[in-house]
């Protein structure tokens, strides 16, 4: 049977974005992108989620809520790093008050913002190439930041 994840329920957390990545991710929701019709959707609570989408580098005061977020998602459960301050690559990595983002994801969606298209594809493509399996997703534990 092909592997396939059919929808995926995603808590944002803005871990010191600058915004930018907000704006395309809200765009992904909009009436041109409607990534609901894909099985994807943004939830308000932690417990409704399998998913933790993190934007921004992790700032100091963002490290502790962005623990306790991902310890409030059941397993199994994924976090995606969106954007390049979240993959450890952008403009803000080497400020003070930084962790540098995400030390592991299941899945990295660069850019700085990310278009919402070729993000969008991403997800979609991920969704269509794992299942719920275990193997799919990290072990357990806390978010690991640099
Ligand atoms: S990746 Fe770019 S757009 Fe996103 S938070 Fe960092 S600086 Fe802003």
């Amino acid at each position: 049977m092909a592997k396939s994840i059919k929808t995926l329920q995603i808590r944002h957390v803005d871990a010191g974005s600058c915004n930018g990545c907000e704006q395309e991710l809200t765009a992904l929701t909009s009436r041109d992108y409607d990534m609901q019709r894909y099985g994807l959707d943004i939830v308000a609570s932690p417990r409704h989620a399998d998913a933790l989408l993190v934007t921004g580098p992790v700032t100091d005061t963002m490290a502790l809520p962005l623990e306790k977020v991902w310890g409030a998602i059941a397993a199994p459960k994924v976090r995606i790093a969106f954007g390049d301050c979240a993959i450890g690559c952008g403009v803000f990595q080497q400020s003070y008050t930084s962790h540098g983002g995400l030390i592991d994801s299941d899945l990295e969606i660069p850019g700085c913002p990310p278009e919402p298209g070729p993000a969008l594809a991403a997800l979609r493509d991920w969704m269509g190439s794992h299942s719920r399996g275990k193997s799919a997703y990290l072990e357990l534990g806390p978010v690991e930041i640099n």
